[in-house]
């Protein structure tokens, strides 16, 4: 079968689209056949290196498809169904992959493979981050950064759903509109702008109660600071690069802040967590409390494309890949 594969960390040009063996379930896997497969940033962390996973590699960590093959004692899915993954193995980038049958979810009818591949793993984030590690309530102040980003669009309405006044940063005045577009209250832009703070009290002066933050190093100041006292720092990414070291003083000075770097695979550990993780995330699909936009296809051969336009921050939504 097709497969992107990296010999070296490095740049996009590090993945080659190889042939390789095509993989059999063992005792507890499943092997899907993958319709369509997500891209997140997290892939780009693999490929760089900022994560370090063991080489030689594929690459990729979600896709939706059928079940085609079942290993032995596997008994949670049938031949022919149609399910999702997004927690590993690294290896989603194939034309099919094999995992422990426990990782997999079944797909509602109503979600297409493209729409799955593009939500699953950005829509759990979104779901543990608004439902478990801070849970918004009506009337609480949050401030979303890269708005418009794939995990972004969706933390910006299901905020909304939940009752949020929704504070939405973005890279261009293009990427704020698509937050409105979402309902988000204020949408700012602040690409190359550390200094937006003022920005966000001058719209709620006590700060916010939670800022969900996937930019990392360019905006994590002006985030801290954006704080109400108690208020919570969610830093769960480094778009722009990992954020700088902080002493606990620093939480206390600022307003005895909470800060957390929540990672989804903690949340989704157990079969249940992710079962009611993605249920949730379905239920909020099908009532169409949140959308996903279709969306941006490349096919496999060109992951790499996929990669260079995620980082250049061309891109809006999410992207998936087609083998
Ligand atoms: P996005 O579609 O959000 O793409 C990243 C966005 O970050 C860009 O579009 C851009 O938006 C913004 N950005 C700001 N500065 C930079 C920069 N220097 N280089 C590149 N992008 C920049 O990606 P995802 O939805 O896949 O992921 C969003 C974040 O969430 C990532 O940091 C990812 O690692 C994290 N994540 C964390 C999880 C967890 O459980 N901890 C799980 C899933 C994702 P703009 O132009 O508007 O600034």
């Amino acid at each position: 079968m097709k497969a992107i594969r990296i010999e070296q960390h490095g740049g996009p040009e590090a993945m080659a689209f190889v042939d390789v063996a095509e993989p059999s379930p063992g005792p507890h896997e499943i092997r899907v056949r993958h319709h369509a497969i997500g891209v997140n940033f997290i892939d780009t962390y693999h490929r760089t290196g900022l994560y370090t996973i063991p080489l030689p590699s594929g690459l990729g960590l979600e896709a939706a498809g059928i079940v085609d093959a079942i290993g032995e004692g596997a008994a949670r899915f049938e031949l022919g169904d149609r399910v999702a993954y997004c927690s590993g193995p690294i290896g989603a980038y194939a034309e099919a992959n094999v995992l422990n049958e426990g990782r997999a979810v079944r797909l509602p009818d109503a979600i297409s493979y493209d729409i799955a591949a593009a939500s699953l793993l950005k829509g759990m984030t979104a779901r543990y981050l608004l439902r478990k590690t801070f849970r918004v309530e009506p009337g609480h102040v949050v401030l979303i950064h890269a708005a418009a980003g794939g995990v972004g669009q969706i933390l910006v309405q299901w905020a909304k759903h939940l009752g949020a006044l929704v504070i939405a940063s973005a890279g261009s005045e293009a990427k704020a509109e698509i937050a409105r577009a979402l309902r988000a209250d204020h949408a700012l832009v602040i690409r190359g702008d550390q200094d937006f703070a003022p920005r966000v009290r001058a719209i709620v002066k006590e700060g916010v109660h939670v800022v969900y933050d996937g930019v990392g190093k360019d905006t994590w100041e002006g985030s801290l600071d954006s704080l109400r006292p108690l208020g919570m720092m969610v830093s769960f990414g480094n778009a722009s690069g990992p954020p700088p070291p902080i002493a606990p003083g620093v939480l206390a000075a600022k307003g005895s802040l909470f800060l957390t770097r929540p990672g989804l695979a903690h949340y989704t550990a157990t079969v249940e967590q992710l079962d009611e993780t993605a249920a949730d995330l379905f239920a909020v699909l099908e009532s169409g409390a949140v959308k996903i936009a279709p969306p941006k296809r490349h096919a496999l051969a060109d992951a790499a494309q996929a990669h260079r336009d995620l980082e250049s921050r061309k891109t809006a939504g999410s992207l998936v890949l087609k083998p």
